[in-house]
């Protein structure tokens, strides 16, 4: 068993300070990253690695990409906040673009991810009471299990992981949970005339790529249509050509009431997030209701207009869908008796390690990483596979040589 990695002075000591000054609300890998171009990063001793977490799919386009690095230099050098108490000459353009692209009457931009999932929350509840005629908090969301939509008191009041929630009580109130991948349990849940909202992941990613059966996405959207029930999917990991198409609701056709966007919207250069509605359920939020200081800045604006260009221009949503079949066609075929599973849609993908002689999921990272590949195990046995989205054949092939040597290390 390899308990840690051995790391040079330098690198301990930046370690050591993190430790020393900063929450222990992480457990990194021991690898600590200076630089990043493209699909690869280096550390502080210029070693050379292939990211294969993406920063979540932050970074889809790849780190630093160049068009975008000087969108934000151009930018910064203009204007970069003016708080939505003034307009500014950036945000209806970006919200034309970005409501052209996706198909939507309207968006309503904040910054991370969670601050997107709040909207919609807070949408839907409105909406229900403004528009189904709901009575006043008697609103249900419904969720699902191992669901991942963020960090906030009310998002973990949704979850059903324990370790997200552990002493964070008192808890939101009005979530419906059911199991996820259950057309049943879903039917039973909108049977409740209070429920305005189902919030679901196309594809459940922080839970380990959990990839839902075939017209799953399609049976819940048109179900929820039926019960007058606003289908709330939250692309924030899925979105952005991760999964081989532009959005994974794409793969079947379906078009979400409310949209939920963020990480690679920005190409992992700045934090930008987006809700998309059309104007029945949209302007139900009036001036006041709603908002953040810095969501619809015109830097996070430009960026991210500049990071849409570059998913189209590179073609990357078809790149994601080619690679991502060869990843998982050569990982399913390393014979290794602890790759016990190969899963995933695009370039989203995860193997599952079956624990061994004291070797699990972060011992095989730990190993991969010092081979050349950063992935991070999630809910102990589970890695996840997401490079860049700018990656080429000939680097898949020699990241499946890098993952096959290292399993190869521990028979
Ligand atoms: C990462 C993620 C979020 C939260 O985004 P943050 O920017 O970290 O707040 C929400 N939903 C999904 C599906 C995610 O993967």
């Amino acid at each position: 068993m390899i308990a840690e990695m051995n790391l040079s002075a330098k690198a301990q000591q930046l370690v050591d300070l993190e430790d020393k000054h900063g929450a222990h609300n992480y457990h990194p890998v021991p690898v600590v990253i200076e630089k990043g171009l493209g699909v690869h990063v280096w550390d502080v001793d210029g070693k050379q690695y292939y990211d294969f977490l993406s920063a979540y799919s932050a970074v889809n386009q790849g780190h630093c990409h160049p068009k975008i690095v000087n969108t934000l230099i151009e930018q910064s050098q203009k204007l970069t906040l003016t708080s939505r108490a003034f307009y500014n000459s950036v945000l209806g353009e970006y919200e034309k673009y970005m409501t052209g692209i996706f198909g939507y009457d309207k968006l309503l931009p904040m910054n991370t991810g969670a601050e997107g999932v709040e909207t919609a929350l807070k949408l839907a509840r409105k909406w229900g009471y403004e528009k189904k005629g709901v009575t006043e908090n008697d609103a249900k969301i419904i969720v699902c299990e191992g669901n991942f939509h963020g960090r906030t008191i009310s998002i973990v009041s949704a979850s059903t992981d324990t370790e997200a929630r552990h002493n964070y009580g008192p808890f939101t109130p009005g979530y419906v949970t059911i199991p996820y991948d259950n057309i049943s349990a879903l039917a039973e849940a909108l049977q409740d005339t209070n429920v305005v909202g189902f919030l679901v992941e196309p594809i459940q990613g922080e839970a380990g790529v959990y990839v839902p059966q075939e017209g799953y996405l399609r049976t819940c959207a048109d179900m929820c249509k039926a019960a007058n029930v606003l289908f709330m999917a939250d692309e924030v990991q899925t979105g952005i050509a991760r999964t081989g198409k532009l959005l994974a609701c794409d793969h079947e056709q379906v078009k979400p009431d409310i949209l939920i966007l963020g990480k690679a919207l920005s190409g992992g250069m700045y934090p930008v997030s987006a809700v998309f509605a059309n104007d029945d359920v949209m302007m139900c939020v009036k001036p006041g209701q709603h908002g953040s200081t810095y969501g619809g800045n015109p830097l996070g604006c430009k960026i991210a207009m500049t990071a849409m260009q570059v998913v189209f221009d590179e073609k990357l949503a078809e790149n994601s869908e080619v690679l991502g079949e060869l990843l998982r066609n050569e990982l399913k075929a390393i014979k290794s008796d602890r790759i016990t599973h190969v899963r995933g849609k695009g370039l989203l993908n995860a193997i599952i390690i079956k624990e061994k002689d004291g070797i699990s999921a972060w011992e095989v990272c730990l190993k991969l990483a010092e081979n050349g590949l950063l992935a991070k195990p999630t809910h102990g046995d589970i890695i996840r596979f997401a490079p860049p989205l700018v990656i080429t054949k000939e680097q898949i092939l020699d990241c499946v040589a890098i993952i096959k040597k290292t399993m190869e290390s521990f028979s």
